[in-house]
Formats: structure tokens, sequence, C-alpha cells
């Protein structure tokens, strides 16, 4: 520390991010109570926003990059205290002065990949809409029914290429008039934004809006809930307000209004996973829900954590980027969460979810156990 900056300024600036949030803390603890860390390791919120209270925080221990932004601890903390926030400030102190544990060096990677090529994914630009090729996608155009919006891992992470191929096809299907913008797409920007990159994130949003603006969007159709979160929540920041619809309410609303039909059965128990973005920050649990109940012969049944309480897949807050020994990840808690609710599919509706359930599939040795599945799958499946 003594290398950059006079200590006495870190101090200051520490407490200056947490503003008068880290002197509304009463030290009860339940955040510690409720949080996921804790089911696996020791991990105290409630320590570091003691310590940010005095400037004291250790930026550069592991510490302030393990909230996940699940937002189980703000929705019960009894002081309104804004706990992802005060992780997101203390990441601004500890990027501004470059000081990072290893665990974070690969999210250093993705933001730089974002950066020179607008995906976290190390991809290229101009690649982005080369899932599409030699399906019937048309680029936006002004006067389209809606813009879908694919997003980074639907459009490079060949797991996830799968679901933007599968929404094609029911958007197809349906007859919706759609069109996607392809390399003039660029990450939401809402996880650069939880690892303290506050600049990148801006300076994404704007790119993006001005695309937006200047393809006349005014209808965006999304399947991450962390598109859908930044552009709901985050975007109006930037005085604009697009209508923002994600994927499970978009096609819920296509089987009501008898635009898409579903012919085919599926025999088989389901369990549904609610990522953080869409459920506790969104407040988004009935859609998903109700458009499995339309699937004929699908029974549903619920985790141990579900609605309000899920558990999270450990991937929000940028944490997808990061290393999590194995022993400390919650989807191996949420597989095994769903097997002995006597599913044979995990569903979700959330890229991160996906990537790290798949993950724990392989490691549990769950492959003839346990599906793994975008809700835009199941769908699909039955058309
Ligand atoms: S729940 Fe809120 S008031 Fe209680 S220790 Fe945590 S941050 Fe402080
Ligand atoms: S937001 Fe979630 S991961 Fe972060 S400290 Fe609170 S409970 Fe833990």
């Amino acid at each position: 520390m003594e290398t950059i900056a006079p200590f006495i300024e870190v101090i200051d600036e520490i407490k200056e991010a947490g503003g008068d949030a880290f002197q509304l803390c009463f030290q009860c603890g339940l955040c510690d109570t409720v949080c996921p860390w804790n089911r696996v390791r020791q991990f105290s919120m409630r320590k570091i926003v003691r310590e940010a209270a005095f400037g004291l925080t250790e930026i550069e221990g592991e510490d302030i990059w393990r909230c996940t932004t699940c937002g189980t601890c703000p929705s019960q903390c009894p002081r309104g205290l804004g706990q992802i926030e005060v992780s997101q400030a203390l990441r601004r102190v500890a990027t501004e002065y470059e000081v990072f544990p290893a665990s974070v060096k690969s999210a250093r990677s993705a933001r730089a990949s974002v950066i020179s090529e607008g995906n976290p994914l190390q991809g290229e630009r101009s690649g982005r809409g080369d899932w599409a090729k030699d399906l019937s996608v048309k680029s936006f155009e002004q006067g389209m029914e809606v813009l879908y919006f694919v997003g980074c891992y639907f459009s490079y992470d060949p797991r996830m290429k799968k679901v933007a191929q599968a929404t094609a096809n029911i958007l197809n299907t349906a007859g919706v008039d759609f069109g996607i913008l392809g390399e003039n797409e660029s990450c939401c920007g809402e996880s650069i934004r939880k690892i303290g990159s506050e600049k990148v994130f801006t300076d994404l949003a704007k790119t993006n809006i001005k695309t937006f603006i200047d393809h006349g969007v005014k209808k965006i159709l999304v399947s991450s809930p962390h598109c859908y979160h930044t552009f709901k929540n985050e975007y109006p920041e930037f005085m604009v307000n697009f209508e923002v619809i994600h994927m499970s309410e978009y096609l819920l609303e296509l089987i009501n209004t008898g635009r898409l039909i579903l012919s085919k059965e599926m025999n088989q128990t389901v369990t549904y996973h609610d990522p953080c973005y869409l459920g506790r920050h969104n407040n988004m649990y009935d859609p998903p829900r109700q458009l499995l109940g339309k699937v004929s012969g699908l029974t549903l049944s619920e985790m141990a954590d579900h609605g309000k309480n899920s558990l999270c897949c450990g991937g929000g807050g940028g944490r997808i980027w990061m290393d999590t020994p194995r022993e400390e990840r919650f989807s191996d808690i949420r597989l095994e969460q769903a097997t002995a609710a006597g599913a044979k599919v995990l569903v979700t509706s959330c890229p991160y979810c996906i990537t790290n359930f798949e993950e724990s599939r392989l490691n549990l040795e769950y492959e003839d156990v346990l599906d793994i599945k975008d809700i835009t799958e199941i769908i699909n499946d039955m058309i």
C-alpha cells in the first residue's frame, strides 16, 4: 500500500466512497446470517461495513470481491444499508489503486476484453452476430416490432449460443418481426459496474444508448437478467427510458395471445432457479413459473430455497469472472437442492446461472442425473 498512496489518503477515500451508508449499520449481523457465503466459508459483510466506517477496509484483500450482489442481505437489513453499493464503492477504490488479489485477475482480463471488443469473453467484435449464421435473423431496422438484444454470453459462449438459436427459432415460429444489432451491440455493462469499473460502464451505456436511438429502438427483448436490470434500472440515469421485456414475460405473452402454440408434451419433473437479478432485484417470480405452467405434462417441484429466498448461483457481481475454489461454489449446493426436489431438469433464465450449473454438473458427475436448461430451450422443444 505504501507504494501506491499515502495511507491516510486511502482511509479518506474509503470513508468517502461509503458516504453516510457506513454510519447507518448498528452491527446486528443479520447480513452475515443470510449471506450464502456462510454456507461454504466464513465471510462477514458486517465486518467490512464496520471497518469501512473508519476507512480501514483491507482493499487489497479478497473479501471486498466476494459479494455476489445477490440482493439477499439488502432485502433484509433493518437499516436499509445497501451492502451492494458498499462493495461496489470499495472495489472502485481498489481499482483506482490497481490492487487486486490473484482470484480477481481473470476479471481484469474480462474487463480488458470488454474495453477492446465490447464483450468479456475475448470474442472478436465482428463475430458478435455469428451465432445467427444460417438462421433467418435480420439486422434491426426502425419500425420492427422488437429489438432482440442478445447479450455477450448468448453471442459468444458455445453453450449459451444454443439458447440464442432457440430464441430465434421461437420468434420466427411466432411470426415476430424482430432484428438484432450484431457487431453494433456492446456489453450492457451491468457486471463491469459491479467490479468497480464505473467509467467502463458509463462508456458502454452511452454507446448502447446511442445505438438504440440511432436505430429507432423502442422495445428491447432480453434473455439475461443482468441486461434486463441495467437497461431498466440503471440506463435511466442517462435520461432515457426504453421499454424492456424479459424473455420469460415475452414468451408468456406470445402464448397467451395465441401467437405461439406449444404442441408437444414434456412428462418430466423440473425445478426452477430464480436468478437473483430477475427475482430479488426485479421482483419477477411469477412469469417464468406461469410459462412453465403452459407446458403440458411438466411437473414443477420447488427447491428448498426458492422465490425471495432463492440461493444465488455465485455468478453475480462479476464473480462469474473470478476464481472460486470448488468447495466454495454455491452452484454445487443448488444442484443438490434440485435433485432433492426430485427434478430431472434444473431450469433457469440467466447465462451466469447456466454457466455455473453446467460446471457443477460436471464436477459433481451429475451428467446422468440432471439436465440444465434455459427456459427458452424448454419452450423451443415444445413447438
Ligand atoms: S444487516 Fe445491516 S445493520 Fe445489520 S450488521 Fe448488516 S449492514 Fe449492519
Ligand atoms: S448481497 Fe448477497 S453475497 Fe453480497 S453480502 Fe449480501 S447476502 Fe452476501
